[in-house]
């Protein structure tokens, strides 16, 4: 479909709203999936980045398990038609109420964050008469040289568990038969590009499984993780992220054993590209020597620039339209909402722009919609899919 087809097409819906390239999710999907295939690796999608049903069902007809960090999330992931084994459950503040739903749903794993949680889910399986297959969660202390809101794996982060505070994790496991070990899980932030940082990563496990080992703990599983990045600055160039050079890395990296499973937890990178923020400009406000393009999709819709100081690509696609002369000014596009971290750029080379054009702010999908909130009572954004346009023939 031509831009200025789809342009003509989201003038008539209300916005703001996300727009869900449903093609480019099931390319991603499957080139992911090629890529992990060629080394008998699995993954599991990391629900947190978007749960949206209509993306969830093309992630299960990939054939993709689940990894949730929520009861609901276990529950959307179970009613989504994921079988529970493919289930996985990680997250530092578990309540009893979702170890026992998880426990009674039959997941594949929890990644346990701590000794004082493993001693609750032994408690609650004991109680409820289920095994509960664990992996602990490994701080490994690597730094993921990322912002550091989506760092996770150093010492100042409250996920996984240290290496030294291992021994009472290892006893328990060893005592008790309502937990059965699994393996280790690690994941130490999100949007990494640096493939030195998964190097790191992968010699960090090789060292880590000696230590079960040494204490006797077979490891049956691997869990890396997600944290694998996405080129937000060029979205046409790079829609699908090189995910045969992530898992060769991995590869090339990471001691693997006889009969062991490697699984990933991918989010940002299966998502982030097929999904865009559709806005238009209700205003252009001069204001001194800056002017503001007053957009009307604000932080409530999308928190991530607010939230990690992050630009996401703008278009003007009423511009791309009409292709008028393009005649460039600076402009800062700002949203509605009474907070002045609100702002989705600053002094960005634009194109001329007037109240009304529609405007998509891209590589949304992941991370986006889920972190919506109605701060200012507002509404929250509608979604429209890819798969639901049908352009009139003439
Ligand atoms: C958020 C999260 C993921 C997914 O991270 P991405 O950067 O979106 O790939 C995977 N595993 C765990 C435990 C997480 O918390």
């Amino acid at each position: 479909m031509s831009t200025e087809d789809l342009v003509s097409v989201f003038e008539k819906i209300p916005t703001p709203f996300y727009y869900y390239n449903l093609d480019l999710l099931r390319e991603t999907l499957t080139r992911a999936q090629e890529a992990a295939g060629k080394y008998s690796y699995h993954i599991h999608y990391a629900l947190k980045a978007n749960a949206d049903k209509r993306v969830l069902e093309q992630v299960r007809k990939a054939g993709m398990g689940a990894d949730c960090v929520s009861g609901n999330e276990v529950e959307r992931a179970v009613a989504a038609g994921f079988h529970p084994s493919d289930v996985f459950f990680a997250g530092v503040g578990k309540t009893d109420h979702e170890i026992r739903l998880a426990l009674e749903k039959g997941i594949g794993c929890f990644n346990v964050e701590s000794f004082e949680e493993l001693q609750v889910i032994e408690q609650l399986a004991r109680e409820a008469e289920y095994v509960a297959p664990v992996a602990i969660r490994i701080n490994p202390r690597v730094d993921a040289h990322t912002h550091r809101h989506i760092t996770t794996g150093t010492e100042i982060n409250k996920f996984g568990i240290l290496e030294e505070d291992l021994q009472p994790v290892f006893a328990l496991l060893e005592k008790s038969s309502w937990l059965d070990f699994k393996g280790i899980h690690i994941h130490i932030g999100s949007q990494i590009t640096e493939m030195d940082v998964f190097r790191h990563m992968c010699e960090r496990v090789n060292t880590l499984q000696d230590l079960f080992l040494r204490q006797g703990l077979e490891i049956s599983l691997l869990d890396l993780g997600g944290g694998f990045g996405v080129d937000y600055n060029h979205p046409e160039e790079y829609p699908v992220p090189d995910f045969e050079m992530f898992f060769e890395t991995i590869h090339e990296n990471l001691n693997v054993h006889p009969g062991q499973h490697v699984h990933f937890e991918l989010g940002r990178s299966l998502v982030a590209q097929m999904g865009d923020l559709i806005t238009r400009i209700l205003y252009v406000k001069k204001s001194g020597p800056r002017t503001f393009l007053v957009v009307d999709a604000g932080m409530t819709d999308l928190i991530r620039p607010a939230l990690y100081e992050t630009e996401h690509k703008i278009e003007n696609l009423s511009w791309r339209k009409k292709r008028e002369e393009k005649k460039e000014i600076k402009v800062d596009v700002v949203g509605p909402v009474c907070e002045t971290a609100d702002t989705f750029a600053r002094n960005l080379d634009f194109p001329y722009s007037r109240r009304g054009d529609i405007l998509a702010i891209r590589s949304a999908g992941a991370y986006g919609q889920m972190m919506s909130s109605h701060y200012n009572l507002r509404n929250a954004a509608s979604v429209v899919y890819s798969d639901d346009i049908r352009i009139a023939k003439p």
